[in-house]
């Protein structure tokens, strides 16, 4: 018989890779991936434990499955990802729900994992050596996209001091270009589009591997797949953006012309308290570089606000910071304090309704700004990758090559003729908002 093994990833796009490479693994071990809901044997929930609230979803979604079966009987419950990296003996000395943990460097014996669970063994694998698996061609997709994600590093050495994630994932790893570029060229075959490089700081990959900064051969050589029409990469740190890497963004037409930029603050007193590496000086000569070299850029990043220590005077800096650089995306956070983090422990936490206050002002200026740019979209020939067709709207969906998935815009827009996911179309856009742009397929 055939075990049904099903997966839930939660949390961010290296997760979600690390998924598919469990069912890879999986399935190279004669297991059958299906969906959860589909009476599945073992289900899977890749974990997210970056901050409370990805935790807290984490727990839910473990208790909310638990509820679909009977106690000790299929499905059984395994948990991996970060929040079992980080808690893994905890989680099952606290949650009968639970019937085995797996750590994030486990994900190549995960079918071993499944085998103690299946022989009924509670099973605590997370293991502090930091092995990072290289090759992923067995990564087997879960769902079809236009999209795909590749991880091309793991962990992080820059310590943010509001920041688990070097405590979970560890230090920093390169995987080897030739992998990922055959990674590249297999996602391609099977009619991916679009590909999103990613890492804890994607600007810095090689450096460790190679003593030299590698993601612009990187995305040269991945540029140059036949069949590949947009890619990106997230994640970037201010200091490692070389300038090798902004020139093969401007230059090659598949790079979009997007820079995700995550600053977390732009007064220097906080940038200092939260560990980051480079000045609001600094910033904001690399910001107006880009802006010189980069034409059309699509300029995204995040903000932390109601950090230990910030005062009124810091958040005015930052709202002035963000009307100077207008950036086209940015997502803004209330501080959340880390368990185990030196920010957890800083002296002048602030009180949340100033954070939750803070993070409404500074959300309703970037509401503004965005929709201004989005405004002057109106009237324009965007090109647009097709996702899907919406059956209540009665319309299609799709990203231009200024959005990323799940963070940015959507454009909606009709069409006199069936449009297919992955298509790239022309759309002329006759209305906007903050966020997305609507308009007609050009014939
Ligand atoms: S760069 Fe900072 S915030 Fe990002 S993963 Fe590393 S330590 Fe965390």
């Amino acid at each position: 018989m055939v075990i049904k093994v099903g997966i839930v990833s939660l949390g961010c796009p290296k997760n979600e890779v690390d998924a598919e490479l469990l069912a890879g693994f999986l399935k190279q071990s004669g297991y059958s991936i299906v969906d959860v809901a589909a009476n599945a044997d073992v289900i899977i929930v890749n974990t997210c434990g970056f901050i409370n609230a990805a935790k807290q979803e984490s727990i839910d979604t473990i208790l909310n499955l638990a509820r679909l079966r009977k106690r000790n009987a299929p499905p059984y419950i395994l948990v991996a990802g970060c929040l079992s990296q980080r808690y893994g003996r905890e989680l099952l000395q606290e949650m009968d729900e639970i019937d085995g943990v797996m750590g994030t460097n486990e994900v190549a014996s995960v079918a071993q994992v499944v085998d103690r669970v299946l022989s009924g063994e509670r099973v605590l694998a997370v293991g502090a050596e930091n092995s990072f698996h290289q090759d992923h061609r067995v990564r087997d997709r879960l769902h079809y996209s236009p999209t795909a994600y590749v991880k091309v590093a793991e962990g992080c050495v820059n310590c943010c001091s509001y920041c688990a994630i070097p405590d979970i994932r560890g230090p920093f790893r390169s995987r080897p270009v030739d992998p990922i570029i055959s990674e590249v060229e297999g996602l391609v075959r099977t009619g991916v589009k679009e590909i999103i490089m990613v890492a804890q700081e994607t600007t810095r990959y090689g450096l460790d591997l190679y003593d030299e900064y590698k993601l612009t051969e990187l995305l040269r050589r991945s540029a140059a797949v036949d069949g590949l029409k947009w890619l990106r990469f997230l994640y970037s740190y201010p200091t490692s953006v070389t300038e090798d890497l902004i020139k093969v963004i401007a230059e090659d037409s598949k790079i979009c012309n997007y820079i995700d930029l995550p600053l977390q603050h732009a007064s220097n007193a906080i940038l200092s308290r939260m560990n980051r590496r480079g000045s609001k000086e600094d910033i904001l000569h690399l910001i107006d570089k880009l802006r010189a070299s980069i034409p059309n850029l699509t300029l995204r990043t995040t903000f932390i606000v109601g950090f230990p220590g910030e005062t009124e005077a810091d958040f005015q800096e930052l709202l002035e910071f963000m009307g100077r650089v207008k950036f086209e995306r940015a997502g803004v956070f209330a501080y959340s304090a880390e368990e185990g983090t030196p920010a957890a422990s800083m002296p002048d936490q602030v009180p949340e309704d100033i954070k939750q206050a803070r993070e409404k002002e500074a959300m309703l200026l970037q509401q503004e700004i965005s929709d201004a740019n989005n405004r002057l979209k109106i009237g324009q020939e965007v090109e647009v990758l097709v996702e899907g067709f919406d059956e209540i709207q009665g319309r299609y969906y799709g990203r231009t090559a200024a959005d990323a998935p799940e963070i940015d815009g959507q454009v909606f827009f009709s069409a006199n003729r069936v449009v297919a996911p992955g298509e790239l179309v022309p759309v002329r856009i006759n209305q906007a908002d903050e966020y997305d742009l609507t308009g007609e397929l050009v014939l």
